[in-house]
């Protein structure tokens, strides 16, 4: 059974970056995020727990096209999202939010292994859970390890953050067809067949498969995060 209060989100590493700086990780766009779940928790009864990508440092496949080992290159990647995730946490304790780092890959002075029943009692004490290094295996994403995660937790929904300006699912890519439109809400089935871009199409899987449903919306738009934690309905829910 689900908990109504529980609730996975998904950033991209992507997200943590911006356009304005060339930093890898830019401080302020990560204490805006940082912000907005702090203010989230304050005024709801929310279990939160936030899977962070890697992109914005290094992808698996990146290193795969140049030659390179893919299950060593999906390492690195997973190395990435860790220095995300620690960046992640320092903002939300400058905000007063208790934050601990589980890692998928075990790095004891660093960060708590991920333990199942250890993440659901941090959820418990109000603590946020920042997963680090994906589900630790190569040849996944990070999307397709917070719908993992977020059924093991029995999360009642995966909140998934875009940050390429488009703020939902949409029938066809906006940027190419200018006629496209965006659903409120469309099925697994609907995105499965017609290949709409939502996430990597395992994390899809897994979520159809186990019921698990997926709200898409803008992150970048301020206040948005807040609201999404606070249950307003933005963007596309995939059910
Ligand atoms: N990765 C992996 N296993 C996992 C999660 C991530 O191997 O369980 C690697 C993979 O190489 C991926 C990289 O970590 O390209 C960064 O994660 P992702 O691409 O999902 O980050 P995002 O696009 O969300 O920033």
């Amino acid at each position: 059974m689900a908990n109504e209060n529980r609730v996975v989100l998904k950033l991209s590493g992507e997200a943590l970056a911006s356009s304005a700086s060339d930093q890898t990780i830019d401080a302020l766009t990560v204490d805006r995020l940082a912000r907005e779940i702090a203010e989230a928790k304050e005024s709801r009864d929310l279990e939160l727990a936030v899977m962070v990508g890697g992109g914005n440092i290094w992808r698996g496949a990146t290193g795969e096209l140049a030659g390179m080992d893919r299950a060593t290159s999906d390492t690195m990647g997973m190395l990435g999202t860790t220095i995300n995730a620690l960046a992640l946490q320092d903002a939300l304790e400058s905000h007063g939010q208790a934050t601990r780092v589980l890692s998928a890959v075990s790095m004891a002075e660093v960060a708590e292994p991920y333990i199942r029943r250890r993440a659901i009692r941090h959820l418990e004490k109000g603590r946020v859970v920042v997963f680090a290094a994906g589900m630790g295996n190569p040849y996944f994403t990070t999307d397709t390890s917070a719908a993992l995660r977020a059924a093991e937790i029995e999360a009642s929904i995966l909140l998934k953050g875009t940050h390429g300006g488009v703020d939902g699912v949409y029938s066809a890519d906006p940027k190419l067809d200018p006629s496209a439109t965006r659903y409120e809400t469309v099925s697994f089935s609907e995105v499965l067949a017609k290949d709409l871009r939502v996430m990597d199409l395992t994390a899809i899987t897994f979520c159809k498969d186990n019921n698990l449903p997926i709200r898409v919306f803008d992150l970048m738009s301020p206040t948005n995060l807040r609201r999404s934690l606070l249950g307003e309905a933005l963007g596309t829910l995939v059910a």
